[in-house]
């Protein structure tokens, strides 16, 4: 004979009824069913949120009238599905049942409180009215059946609420029970009898354990627990994508991810079917063909080390420290006896090794009983100062690792915590069963979520994620986002999720909580936002969308924006940008950015803030950690520069380079931004404060292409209108230097701690005499490369190449370096 246990999930509506019935007959019919059943979903939170509000006095009316329906409507149901069913008696019995519930409930609301002996009953009233449902079908369908009460035959002791079953005792009871196969037995589940007669629950979710208690006691072959998942995964998979199902799990194991969070089994259900080693299957009510998961004593080949990640919330810790704790002797043991006279259970412990502190978990619920438990036992080691005031934190989750494999596998422990690292996930405890089955970490609730997220995705898919928020749409924000929608397919294949969350303008913030489609009408969508940017809003979105990677990247080129990359970094945010402001801000600002970087172990690129996508910023600083040092710099740092000083070669005028630079889109939108020379200043002051120099932008002498006599006032039109002003003496300027064999270029030079940005002629067999058309050069004579420089050449601008730079910044985000 088999057990079957259905939860309230399998039993959610008549129609599922009905599949359990299927299943039922199928596996009678095989082997022969004892079958265990839950309350339908949702009726036992129901009746216990009854009990609450009538104890506290509240009008329970509301919640009272929608359990009413939701139980008759169950019937009505199965009365236009199932031919002949009569529903008066069950209507009847559900009416009786419903009548005493509410004397209870008067009765709590009189006394102001609730006593468990009493909710006891109360709570169990779905699972009755369950068992007679099923019993009902059974029967109009002509499937004999009986229904054991397990008043008369499960024994348990302890709590009313909470009850640890005798099995041995139980198990005599059984006797007059025939389990011959000719009728399906169906019993329900989660309750008990106590010593004294009295009916008492075996906790929460407990109906997995009266299958393993039933399976035990009737020595079932198995014990097939359904529900409304395919078995038992690595993760909760309703909570982390991706979560993989396992095929087995050794009892051990099992129990380990139970008791830490696994709400898929009841961790006491272990205890009875390992000891009779009757194997259990977990299996989806809705999906019958899937094979289910196997506990028992066969590990898994398939999953050898790890075998899942759970999380246990409601947590408070608390910490009992103090100079009396030292050598005191049995301090450990009257904390922990405290508790377990209370009935409080201790979910995890750490003890300092100096026996100066002992912290433990318990469930929060339980939490002021327990502080007030503990400050009156230890009130006279606390008024002696022997102990510390008791230190309770609230609000926590435990996070834990399961696998039989562990103890074998070294690294684990360290891969698990730099995980959390990655998540910037504090750790509060941590705690390391002896078995070397499980590690534990105590950490905030909030981040629970993010945690087990990211020690998934490290342990088991491989999967990176790189989570983006754009901000600054201009031709740089929109040639990035094309490059990541073209990118985002193949990125993928190779186990990396770069997905874009956010995109901001300067009037408007778009975010969407699967990722941005970047195929689709992101630009209307984001016209239509009625959001602005702030980093909070991205911060709430980060959180409530647990995000493990976030990373902005601003193609702005504000320095209102730049401002706020230190608060960004504090907040957890990558900081990529090729916006030259704030590395160009003061060298007080400079310092935090980097200081910022490093506490909080985020990652602040600027790679294409000089040179565009040219690998400038890396292989300087790559140099100077080699121990080189800078000598001399000159080059041409300026694309549109570039441009426009090669076309004065080629013989055109100031005006027409300029304006068909700027046709070209290789200028800034307004053209004196470049001419004044403050573009090549600011990129000569990063490469400066690279090199090690300690200078502001005000250091810096300009020689700019427009001379101070010239008006560069007014509208970019007015401004462009009067440049021919200035073609002559450029002409003039050009062929002077051409009479020498020269050119003119745009030069930033730095030597003896000085930085120059100004016109040069250049002769034929000078470095920067081809460099035009766009092209930057930048000459680095160094100790080490001496006297041949170090030259770095290629298209210093351009959205396409620039964009591709900022790409590559966006995915040294990624934690390769860490072995995970
Ligand atoms: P039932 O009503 O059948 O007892 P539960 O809701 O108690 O069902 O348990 C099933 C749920 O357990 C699943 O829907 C799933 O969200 C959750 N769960 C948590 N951890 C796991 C896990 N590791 N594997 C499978 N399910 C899990
Ligand atoms: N119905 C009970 C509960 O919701 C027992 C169970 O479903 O396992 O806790
Ligand atoms: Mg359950």
């Amino acid at each position: 004979m088999k057990v079957l246990k259905f939860g309230g999930s399998s039993l959610a509506d008549a129609e599922r009824y009905l599949r359990v019935k299927d299943i039922c007959i199928a596996c009678h019919t095989e082997t022969g069913a004892a079958v265990v059943l839950s309350a339908p979903k949702g009726v036992t939170n129901a009746l216990s949120l009854l009990c609450d509000e009538a104890a506290s006095g509240k009008d329970y009316g509301e919640l009272f009238a929608k359990l009413n329906m939701v139980l008759f409507g169950i019937l009505d149901d199965l009365k236009i599905n199932v031919p002949n069913f009569s529903e008066t008696k069950l209507a009847d019995y559900i009416q009786h049942t419903l009548n005493d519930l509410n004397q209870h409930l008067e009765g709590f609301a009189l006394l102001r409180c609730a006593p468990e002996q009493v909710v006891a009953k109360v709570l169990s009233i779905g699972e009755y009215i369950s068992v007679n449902i099923f019993s009902e079908i059974l029967s109009t369908l002509g499937h004999a059946n009986c229904i054991i009460d397990p008043v008369k035959y499960i024994i348990a002791e302890g709590d009313y609420l909470d009850s640890i079953a005798d099995v041995s005792a139980s198990k005599a009871r059984f006797s007059d029970v025939d389990i011959s196969g000719k009728q399906i037995l169906i019993m329900p589940g989660f309750v008990a009898v106590n010593d004294a007669g009295e009916k008492v629950t075996l906790g929460r979710n407990g109906s997995d354990y009266s299958a393993a208690i039933l399976a035990a006691c009737i020595d079932a072959q198995c014990c097939e627990i359904w529900t409304d998942v395919d078995g038992v995964y690595n993760a909760d998979p309703n909570q982390v994508e991706g979560a993989v199902l396992l095929d087995k799990l050794t009892y051990q194991e099992a129990m380990e991810l139970s008791y830490f969070g696994a709400k898929v089994l009841h961790p006491k259900t272990i205890g009875p079917i390992a000891q009779h080693h009757i194997p259990c299957l977990i299996r989806n009510t809705l999906n019958p063909a899937a094979p289910g998961t196997l506990i028992s004593n066969e590990a898994s080949t398939k999953w050898t080390s790890v075998k899942g990640i759970s999380h246990l919330d409601d947590m408070t810790m608390f910490n009992v420290a103090g100079p009396g704790m030292k050598g005191m002797v049995g301090m450990a043991s009257r904390v922990f006896e405290i508790m377990s006279n209370a009935n409080i259970s201790i979910s995890l412990i750490t003890q300092s090794s100096s026996e100066y502190s002992i912290s433990f978990c318990i469930h929060s619920k339980d939490a002021s009983r327990a502080q007030d438990l503990l400050e009156d036992s230890f009130a006279l080691e606390l008024s002696n100062q022997l102990l510390e005031p008791i230190e309770v934190r609230h609000e926590l989750a435990i996070i834990t690792l399961v696998g039989d494999g562990m103890r074998h596998s070294k690294g684990l422990a360290a891969k698990f915590f730099s995980s959390l690292a990655q998540a910037r996930v504090n750790n509060v405890a941590i705690a390391q069963g002896s078995s070397e089955r499980s590690i534990s970490t105590v950490i905030e609730s909030n981040k629970a979520k993010k945690a087990v997220k990211v020690v998934h995705q490290n342990f088991f898919s491989n999967l990176h994620a790189i989570d983006v928020f754009l901000v600054g749409c201009g031709s740089v924000g929109k040639e990035l986002l094309a490059q990541i929608a073209r990118q985002q397919a193949s990125l993928l294949e190779k186990n990396i999720s770069l997905k874009v969350y956010g995109i901001a303008n300067s009037k408007k913030l778009l975010l969407q909580s699967n990722g941005i489609d970047l195929n689709a009408y992101w630009q209307e969508a984001l016209g239509q936002s009625d959001k602005q940017l702030s980093i909070e809003n991205l911060i709430n979105f980060v959180h409530n969308n647990s995000l493990v990677n976030p990373v902005i990247i601003d193609c702005t080129s504000s320095s209102q924006i730049a401002e706020q990359y230190p608060q960004m970094m504090l907040d957890g945010f990558h900081v990529v940008t090729p916006n030259k402001k704030a590395n160009t801000a003061s060298t007080e600002f400079y310092k935090l950015l980097r200081d910022t970087a490093q506490q909080t172990n985020r990652q602040f690129l600027y790679e294409t803030t000089v040179g565009a996508g040219l690998p400038v910023i890396d292989n300087l600083q790559n140099l100077f950690y080699a121990g080189d040092e800078l000598v001399r710099f000159e080059g041409i740092l300026s694309g549109s520069l570039s441009f426009v000083f090669g076309k004065l070669d080629e013989g055109l005028s100031l005006s027409e380079a300029t304006e068909i630079a700027k046709k070209n889109g290789f200028t800034e939108p307004d053209p004196r931004d470049d001419l004044s020379g403050m573009d090549v200043a600011r990129k000569l002051l990063i490469m400066a404060r690279e090199s090690g120099l300690t200078l502001e932008l005000a250091d810096i002498t300009i020689e700019p292409i427009l001379p101070s006599s010239f008006d560069a006032s007014g509208s970019i039109e007015d401004f462009m209108a009067r440049l021919p002003e200035l073609d002559s003496l450029y002409a003039q300027k050009v062929a002077a230097a051409k009479d020498e064999g020269k050119v003119l270029r745009y030069v930033g030079s730095i030597e003896h701690g000085k930085c120059v940005v100004s016109i040069e002629a250049v002769n034929e067999s000078h470095p920067l005499y081809m460099v035009k058309e766009g092209e930057n050069a930048l000459a680095i004579h160094s100790h080490y490369y001496q006297p041949i420089p170090y030259v770095i050449r290629g298209y210093g601008a351009g959205a396409a190449v620039t964009a591709a730079g900022v790409f590559a910044d966006v995915m040294r985000t990624m934690p390769w370096k860490q072995s995970i």
